[in-house]
């Protein structure tokens, strides 16, 4: 009999427990550990920000999904990995606090053969003075954050509707941020939501980001070609902006919020403030606070974790200049150099490099996105990892990882720019690889025939049509595993 302990139930650590216990034998034991009951489509969040959706409709409780596929649910948070057993238990096994009403509070330790760690992001709100929904800005990160954005949004609507003039400032909240791509898809909302409710005269929407230029998403932006004609990601965002009247603030590092006052600083070393009657501010991501210890109780933390708190897997982190970085940098297998049981799925793995040109303010700030590890890299990562333990358990041998690099994986990305049947829109967006390989694709990194983008009201139909699959997906309906990731 083994037991793999998935922690974290998001995107990819759901994925990883549901194809494992597709595939193993009932005698193995699946174990998940998340701190909430309920499980969410996170890309839906947007439209919970604008009132569009409720929490029901991007939420479902796990218990029941695990109790009927024979998955053991420990409602917890992860606390220690202890990947060598410790002076009290022999067996490698992780510390757990208990986030259940019913169990509040308890610690336990679950041992494991093999552990898959997709404990995704931490929301570091703390790195920006002031920035969060306790502080003075708001969140689509959680489904309650996303409801908190809607009751803000709704008290700006009405003030707008009263005839006074207001600022909406929707981007990220750090020079270090990702998910650029969130943070478009809600400015697009909110100037949607304001146009349908006939206030968008009144109504200022600027979009602050920390990318270089419109476009970059991230991922050092995209050359498209379609129809014979060759544009940039660049150029086709600019032109969404143009048209929609939404200001760009670019290059920008926030580095603390006042009540209504964004306090940033820009590549070009100047420092300046943005008033705000409303404003949706992604924090930066580092990992979750995971500590590791070794057979004697040692902290090993700085060498199972980066800096940033996100683990080490198989990439190659000794490259230090970012101009010498190759695509076979990146990782493949997910596994621990240290620990080949232990794997790093998701956001919770740490990217070798920046694939958006690094970048430092005279006042040495870095401004910069963080690399994207969106939905579908996720997803693929957490079936890759599974499918390696499936084949090392039913085998009884330690074969070769199956392989998943980001270099060598496509990603689609529909961002949604406000939503209703006739009237959505959404910018539809196809990269491959999602990590530029120079090697093979010289110029732009990426395959013209496979990266492309548009924009119109069938990519809301997709966006939705996404939403409807993978919420049946994650349920484990009938079927479920047709779905691709
Ligand atoms: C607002 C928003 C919109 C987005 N829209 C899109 C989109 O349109 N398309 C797209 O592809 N991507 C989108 N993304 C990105 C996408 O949500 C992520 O890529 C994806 O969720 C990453 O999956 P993950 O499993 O690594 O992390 P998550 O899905 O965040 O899951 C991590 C899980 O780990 C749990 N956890 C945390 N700490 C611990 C601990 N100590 N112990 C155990 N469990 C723990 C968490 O509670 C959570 O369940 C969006 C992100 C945001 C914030």
């Amino acid at each position: 009999m083994a037991r793999v302990v998935v922690l974290g139930a998001g995107i990819s650590g759901h994925t990883a427990a549901l194809h494992l216990r597709r595939r193993l034998a009932k005698e193995h034991e699946v174990v998940v550990v998340t701190p909430n009951s309920k499980w969410n489509w996170i890309p839906s969040n947007i439209w919970v920000g604008v009132g569009n959706m409720r929490t029901d409709q991007v939420t479902f409780p796990l218990a029941p999904v695990y109790r009927r596929k024979g998955i053991v649910f420990h409602q917890a948070l992860a606390t220690e990995l202890h990947p060598e057993g410790s002076p009290d238990l022999a067996a490698p096994h992780v510390t757990v606090r208990y986030t259940d009403p019913r169990r509040e509070g308890e610690v336990a330790q679950l041992t494991y053969d093999y552990l898959i760690n997709a404990t995704g992001p931490k929301l570091n709100f703390a790195a920006t003075p002031g920035l969060g929904p306790d502080a003075n800005t708001v969140s689509v990160c959680t489904p309650q954050h996303a409801v908190h954005a809607s009751e803000e949004l709704a008290k700006v609507i009405a003030t707008l509707r009263q005839g006074v003039r207001q600022r909406l400032v929707v981007g990220v909240g750090h020079g270090t941020c990702t998910c650029e791509g969130a943070a478009f898809e809600y400015a697009f909302n909110v100037e949607h939501e304001l146009r349908t409710a006939g206030v968008r005269d009144l109504a200022e929407v600027v979009y602050l980001t920390n990318e270089y230029e419109l476009g970059d998403f991230g991922v050092g932006g995209m050359v498209f070609h379609q129809g014979g004609e060759e544009t940039t990601s660049k150029y086709w965002t600019e032109s969404l902006f143009r048209e929609r009247d939404v200001r760009a603030i670019v290059q920008a590092h926030v580095e603390k919020v006042e009540p209504g006052v964004i306090h940033y600083e820009q590549l070009d070393g100047s420092r300046n403030t943005l008033t705000f009657d409303f404003a949706m501010l992604l924090p930066p991501f580092r990992g979750v606070d995971l500590t590791a210890f070794d057979a004697q109780g040692r902290d090993i933390t700085s060498e199972m974790f980066a800096p940033n708190g996100f683990m080490k897997v198989d990439a190659n982190y000794a490259s230090p200049v970012y101009e010498d970085w190759s695509a076979a940098d990146w990782p493949s297998t997910y596994e621990s150099p240290r620990y080949p049981n232990v794997f790093g799925v998701g956001i919770a793995f740490a990217p070798p490099h920046q694939i958006s040109t690094p970048r430092t303010s005279p006042n040495g700030t870095l401004i910069t996105p963080a690399p994207p590890r969106t939905g579908m890299p996720s997803g693929v990562m957490g079936k890759t990892v599974a499918l390696t333990i499936v084949d090392r358990i039913t085998t009884g041998t330690a074969t070769a990882a199956r392989r998943a690099s980001m270099a060598d994986m496509g990603a689609a990305c529909v961002a949604s720019a406000g939503t209703g049947l006739r009237r959505g829109t959404a910018a539809s967006m196809t990269m491959y690889p999602v990590v530029p390989d120079y090697a093979r694709f010289p110029g732009s990194g990426r395959s013209d025939k496979d990266t492309f983008g548009e924009i119109g009201l069938a990519g809301h139909w997709t966006k939705y049509m996404l939403h409807v699959l993978f919420m049946y997906k994650a349920m484990a309906r009938p079927g479920w595993h047709l779905i691709p990731e």
